[in-house]
């Protein structure tokens, strides 16, 4: 079997010209890098905005294993399926962070015959958008250093800098640093912090921001550091916001590349979806609305944490209506929840699968609350047995819940067919009646209460002393009508990446609470979760090389 990477090594391009040309775009609102990726210019934006919207399809999944249950298989695999079936569809997605390329889980560009390409250049660097993140909250982190340097005209307390410094790298040994060592003109001495790129506020401000100039006014309003009397201090006030906004002028606008059917896809932004809030850009979601009949975005990890703040906080803020969500099952991380180790996942066990069916059932009554119509998908692995497929089928049927087998990693499109006409299908018969889950109005606690128990099913929430202190400081800042992001570990819809499949009477223990008051959130930080991850005993890292020009190893 080839690699996913041999694959798409393999692919014949097209000039992203003619990709573009697909729905619509003419070469004049291409801003090429090289031939197969280009950014869209803000002039196109400018120029459909009074289009009608074309329909917006999610895709979510189930909790998954550490590999990943091929959430952006399906979504590329799905607008593949679209265009074969005639619709103009469009594909957005996220860029993918140098973290898990060399760690654990692989990049992200799908798999299979289900891929964009270039899939080296998205995995790497692609068009330097993470470059410019990462630039742009290190310049806000070193004008801050250097104001407390300069004589501290606005009384920062170096004790409460609140502003992390940033790498896309998953590299533990950067949780806690000193920085600031040496002598008078080395600066002051502090602790200071790294989070991976991804969980960076920039990050989150890309990708809500509607235009360059909320980009800007979102920017200004970070808060990097409190004073000695305990008053906010922001980027504003740091005169870092326009040099901010220089460095990510070009970053804000959507990338376009191709699928390795010619299907257009806009790749852009990467927040995580366990330490952030895990959705491709406002802007190039927008966009393709208003470029294609359908779109197909994708929100990471378990629905319980990609899906939840995609409806929470994305729609929420930049006003979009998701019409459906595809819910992503596979038979692995089925019986993986009925708690079968990870090297034994391949072999038929109707029992485990029954036992860890329950996973699936509880995101399905989730996304339901949401009031929007849920297709359930299998994404078909060489092990599954016929067995194991009609077991899940009727269990979807029996709870009225449409569902479709997905082959498209085998297949490309044409293993997609039957899920895109059910999608169609529900598109076509369904109204949405989304909502979000809470209201704006509730306190934060409140609203950090309702997602404990409407989504993850807990028993109630533990704060730390310290988190207590830092919710009733927020909502005394007067941020308490802001949503909430949730940091939790992707495995467990618990705090605990242990309890797997349906857990019940847990509690959530609540760590840390802070205002990410740009973004225009706040995150809670529950159980052990990190925001800045480690790499594994044997990195991905290890295996990737450059032969005769050629990456290899990169999956
Ligand atoms: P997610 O978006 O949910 O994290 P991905 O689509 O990135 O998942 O897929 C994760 C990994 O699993 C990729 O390396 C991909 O090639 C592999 N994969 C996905 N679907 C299949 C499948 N049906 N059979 C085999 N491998 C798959
Ligand atoms: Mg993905």
């Amino acid at each position: 079997m080839k690699t996913d990477i041999q694959i798409a090594q393999e692919a014949e391009m097209l000039h992203i010209r003619e990709v573009a040309a697909k729905v619509g775009i003419e070469e004049e609102d291409l801003e090429f890098y090289g031939k197969y990726k280009a950014k869209l210019s803000d002039e196109l934006m400018e120029r459909v905005k009074d289009r009608p919207d074309g329909k917006l399809v999610l895709v979510t999944a189930i909790n998954p294993t550490p590999a990943g249950e091929g959430k952006t298989t399906i979504t590329v695999g799905l607008g593949e399926a679209m265009a074969k079936l005639g619709k103009k569809a469009l594909i957005a997605l996220r860029e993918p962070s140098l973290g898990p390329c060399f760690g654990i889980k692989g990049g992200a560009a799908g798999g299979g015959y289900a891929q964009v390409v270039p899939m080296e250049d998205l995995n790497l660097h692609f068009t330097g958008d993470f470059h410019a993140i990462t630039s742009a909250n290190n310049l806000l982190a070193a004008l801050l250093d250097n104001h407390i340097q300069q004589g501290n005209a606005l009384g920062i307390d170096p004790r409460q800098v609140v502003w992390k410094r940033c790498v896309d790298m998953n590299d533990r040994v950067l949780r806690n640093v000193v920085v600031g060592l040496g002598n008078k003109m080395d600066g002051m001495v502090r602790e200071d912090h790294f989070v991976i790129t991804v969980a960076s506020e920039i990050m989150a401000i890309l990708c809500l921001a509607d235009d360059l100039e909320d980009l800007k006014k979102r920017l200004g309003r970070i808060i990097v550091a409190y004073t000695f009397s305990g008053e906010p201090v922001t980027a504003d006030q740091l005169h870092a916001t326009g040099a901010m906004t220089a460095l990510l002028k070009d970053a804000i606008k959507p990338n376009i590349i191709q699928t390795l059917e010619h299907t257009p896809a806009l790749v852009h932004g990467g927040p995580f979806a366990n330490i952030a809030h895990g959705c491709n850009s406002v802007r190039a979601t927008k966009m393709a609305l208003k470029l294609s009949d359908i779109t197909i975005t994708e929100a990471g990890f378990g629905a319980d944490l990609g899906a939840e703040k995609f409806m929470d906080i994305k729609c929420r803020m930049a006003g979009l209506k998701p019409d459906a969500v595809v819910l992503v099952a596979t038979v692995r991380a089925l019986k993986y929840n009925g708690g079968v180790p990870k090297d034994e996942l391949n072999k038929e066990n109707l029992d485990a699968l029954a036992k860890g069916i329950v996973n699936l059932e509880k995101h399905i009554e989730n996304l339901q609350k949401f009031g929007v119509p849920v297709v359930v998908t299998l994404n078909s692995f060489v092990s599954d047995t016929e067995a194991e497929y009609e077991f899940i089928r009727k269990f979807c049927e029996d709870r009225g819940c449409e569902f479709a087998l997905a082959e498209v990693w085998g297949k490309g499109g044409d293993g997609g067919k039957e899920l895109a006409e059910k999608v169609l299908q529900t598109l076509e018969t369904k109204e949405s009646h989304y909502h979000p889950i809470y209201s704006d109005e509730l306190s934060i606690a409140e609203k950090i209460e309702t997602i404990c128990k409407e989504i993850y099913g807990a028993k109630s929430v533990v704060y730390e002393p310290a988190a207590k202190k830092q919710l009733a400081r927020i909502e005394s800042m007067g941020f308490g009508k802001f949503p909430v992001c949730m940091a939790k570990n992707q495995y467990s819809l618990s705090d605990d990446a242990k309890l797997l499949g349906r857990p019940e009477n847990f509690d959530i223990h609540i760590r840390e609470v802070y205002v990410n008051a740009g973004a225009g959130f706040v995150v809670a930080l529950t159980g052990a979760i990190m925001t800045m991850p480690g790499l594994p005993k044997v990195p991905a890292a290890n295996g990737i090389d450059v032969e005769d020009g050629k990456i290899t190893g990169l999956f």
